[in-house]
């Protein structure tokens, strides 16, 4: 699905004389590289402040603990995303009102947010889920009327751009109260292990964001707020520095890779009998996490195995959407038909999409597809 290594490969002078700088440091846990990489990382989504920490599932929790928020109040989430996204939120005992997504893009539907409102809605969580933005216009709106926080999950769209209805372009994770972000290793900016970042726009919420990743202090053992402990490693920020500088070249090799896998499979299937492949958003670029396609008639589990079985591997993200998982059963508040959600985890099949793929690899790849369907 993914190919590290070769990555790795292509920039390991840099990243590893960046380590054995750390090492030769042993700065391990904040160090500089981490302070560095924040400020780099600030200039290249033209955001005032970025807070590393842990991982992308802390930097949600923590994003939800620093809004204050009461046991009982809601927060809307999309019912088809990673479980990160929803999990934070009953893990503080608020209650996640799950809505559903578009089935073209897979992102929040904004025309299902009047019926999931109540008295208690406190926020939303649009989740830019595979590498583009949710229609953040629309939705910010509706956030602004009815008073809600903003959370952008923007674990997989790191690098995407929306562009508003007046022509202002934004990076995803900037336009929300706060943005998230995951480093995790398969992400488009991954690091060496685990890593997560906040961004806000806010200076109070900033530093209120910091407190709580650092055990609820300002001035060391003096805890004002419950916090965490959740610090992004001296070594993943000198790999992250490294990496965010070819981010803008690994979105174009992403993107690149999806053109040829789309003409291919259009030229195949123009009138998408058997397939459909993945729709751009008009007001958003795509960074392709994912190269997500839909297999018609209830075939997706058959051509999975399929490809499996010529050495070709294929993932299902994700196969039960949040209101059929049994954590979620008790706690939830479902708004309106989830029923794109049930059908996008019925059809939907990723294949493999990484920045060393090369149209001989694709190739093998498209043709296997194609012998399935003949
Ligand atoms: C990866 C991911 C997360 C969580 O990130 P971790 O770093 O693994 O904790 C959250 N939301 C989405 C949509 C993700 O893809």
């Amino acid at each position: 699905m993914v190919d590290l290594r070769g990555q790795y490969l292509r920039i390991k002078d840099e990243v590893d004389s960046a380590v054995m700088r750390v090492i030769d440091q042993t700065a391990f846990i904040g160090g500089p590289a981490v302070k560095e990489f924040a400020a780099h990382l600030e200039e290249y989504l033209g955001a005032p402040h970025v807070i590393p920490c842990a991982n992308g599932t802390d930097a949600l929790q923590i994003s939800l603990m620093a809004l204050d928020l009461k046991p009982g109040d809601e927060v809307i989430v999309p019912a088809f995303t990673y479980v990160a996204s929803a999990e934070v939120i009953g893990l503080l005992g608020l209650t996640p009102v799950m809505v559903d997504v578009d089935p073209r893009t897979f992102n929040i539907c904004i025309d299902a947010l009047p019926g999931a409102l109540s008295a208690r809605t406190k926020a939303i969580i649009p989740v830019h889920l595979f590498g583009q933005s949710c229609d953040m216009e629309p939705l910010l709106a509706f956030a602004r009327e009815h008073n809600l926080y903003v959370i952008e999950d923007n674990a997989q769209a790191i690098g995407a751009e929306y562009t508003f209805s007046d022509g202002r372009r934004a990076k995803t994770g900037t336009m929300g109260t706060i943005g998230c972000t995951s480093f995790f290793p398969s992400k488009n900016l991954g690091c060496y292990g685990d890593g997560g970042a906040m961004i806000t726009s806010d200076d109070q919420l900033a530093e209120k964001l910091r407190m709580i990743a650092n055990h609820g202090q300002r001035v060391k053992y003096h805890h004002d707020v419950i916090g965490c402990n959740s610090r992004l490693d001296t070594l993943q920020a000198a790999v992250l520095d490294i990496k965010l500088r070819h981010l803008d070249e690994y979105c174009a090799a992403r993107a690149a890779a999806a053109a040829y896998y789309t003409a291919r499979f259009k030229e195949f299937d123009p009138e998408e009998r058997y397939l459909q492949v993945p729709v751009q958003s008009p007001c958003s670029t795509h960074v392709y996490h994912q190269f997500t396609i839909k297999v018609n008639s209830g075939r997706r589990d058959d051509l999975k195995s399929f490809l499996a079985e010529r050495g070709i591997p294929s993932m299902v993200y994700y196969p039960l959407p949040l209101q059929h998982q049994e954590a979620f059963k008790h706690i939830t508040r479902s708004a309106g038909s989830l029923e794109n959600s049930s059908e996008c985890s019925s059809c939907v099949l990723s294949l493999p999409m990484h920045t060393e793929l090369t149209t001989a690899i694709q190739d093998r790849i498209i043709e296997a597809v194609i012998s399935f369907f003949h």
